[in-house]
């Protein structure tokens, strides 16, 4: 009997000895192996900025680009293992008005042209995707996938029927508002106190004719009070598809555990952002504070520059980030909000959204080139090849199939 229990207790120590190994050196192959298990996932980055510079005619997707110079080309994600990108068709916020409408609408359409030109320029390198169907085929031919998502609902002013308009152009998410309030919703970082105290009626039309096309909803920049009556709302899974874990860094731009939660419910998915400001607060630095604030200030008409008053305020921002360089967050830190995530919301509802050339960027990912850097330090945390998939593409295209479905079903 004593001998047998003894017997028992080797084997059950060999066992755990035998195991610890065959988990540890599991551990330690993936690390070794994390540049091969990165090149085998399909990878998505749901939002960066590139096209304000496909505006700029000397800006060319296909040739190779330092970092400081632009954050995305195609060649730099072939290096960087990634797969597939949401362009933004961004537009920065402006009045209220039938003027400041259409000037928006104008500038949209410039940014849809300078997409098309792009893609037609460099049918070799990439295509434009609008399913994940799309995406997965473009995978196979070692070909990027471009998709396009509109950052700000502004441009389509009071009319409903441009949602389809957007949509036909490739549209395949709008972002409903930006940093201001505008006619859909109120923003999360307007000071100015709530204008309609979250969704607007016409905000509700725009989420119920997105739900009927098949388009993703975008959450990101809506304010907490957007978003909960978006979910109210909504038929179909939501997106956030550049936002942080407030929990982990206290900014509005962030989602809430709370609002995790309610994410989750609803299906959808949050894509995090590696703009440094909203992974981890930066330190105060009041010299650097009030020369950002003036350089906004004397560059408030942007959009309406030339080509080569926009190069200069290009150079002129450089010049800043080199006069005061701004300690950056890193790829861990990053990391951190996804454990966070997942230990609240679990792993089916995280992914990554860069907002590379919006002012996304880390100390240890500066541009599309560096992102296996992320995929070794989850699987460093112990995150499994499965997860990776999830987070990395998997989690974004169940939504999006999901979204695309209920419209075919005419909810
Ligand atoms: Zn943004």
């Amino acid at each position: 009997m004593g001998h047998q229990h003894i017997y028992c207790r080797s084997v059950f120590l060999l066992l755990a000895v035998g195991v610890f190994f065959t988990l540890a050196c599991n551990r330690k192959s993936a690390l070794e192996n994390a540049s091969e298990i990165h090149a085998r996932l399909f990878t998505v980055d749901s939002h960066v900025d590139t096209p304000l510079r496909l505006l700029r005619s000397d800006y060319n997707l296909g040739e190779r680009h330092e970092a400081n110079q632009g954050k995305v080309d195609f060649i730099r994600m072939r290096e960087g293992g990634l797969d597939a990108i949401f362009f933004a068709v961004f537009v920065g916020q402006r009045e209220l008005t039938d003027k400041g409408y259409e000037k928006a609408r104008k500038r949209a359409l410039a940014l849809f042209s300078a997409i098309d030109s792009s893609l037609n320029r460099h049918p070799n390198l990439a295509s434009l995707a609008l399913s994940p169907e799309d995406a997965y085929r473009l995978e196979d031919e070692d070909k990027r996938a471009v998709f396009i998502g509109m950052e700000n609902g502004y441009p389509l002013g009071k009319d409903l029927s441009l949602v389809k308009s957007f949509h036909d152009l490739g549209s395949r998410y709008i972002t409903l508002c930006h940093t201001k309030h505008n006619q859909i919703c109120d923003s999360s970082t307007d000071d100015n106190g709530p204008l309609h105290g979250g969704l607007s009626e016409f905000g509700k039309q725009v989420v119920a004719e997105m739900n009927k096309l098949g388009m993703m909803i975008d959450l990101s920049h809506a304010s907490d009070q957007s978003f909960y009556d978006v979910l109210k709302v909504t038929k179909a899974p939501v997106i956030a598809s550049h936002s942080c874990a407030r929990a982990v860094c206290d900014h509005p731009r962030n989602l809430s555990d709370d609002m995790l939660l309610a994410l989750k419910k609803n299906g959808g998915v949050i894509q995090m952002c590696i703009l440094s400001a909203y992974v981890k607060t930066p330190p105060v630095d009041a010299k650097r504070d009030s020369a950002v604030a003036a350089f906004w200030q004397r560059n408030e008409n942007y959009d309406e520059m030339t080509e080569e008053e926009q190069k200069r305020v290009w150079q002129e921002w450089r010049q800043l980030n080199r006069d005061y360089p701004e300690p950056l967050a890193t790829i861990s830190d990053m990391a951190d909000h996804i454990d966070h995530i997942v230990s609240v919301a679990g792993i089916d509802h995280v992914g990554i959204g860069t907002d590379f050339d919006g002012g996304g960027g880390l100390e240890d990912c500066r541009d599309v080139s560096e992102m296996p850097a992320i995929t070794r330090e989850l699987l460093r945390r112990g995150y499994s090849v499965d997860d990776l998939e999830k987070i990395w593409g998997g989690n974004l295209m169940r939504v999006m199939r999901e979204v695309q479905s209920l419209s075919a079903q005419n909810i």
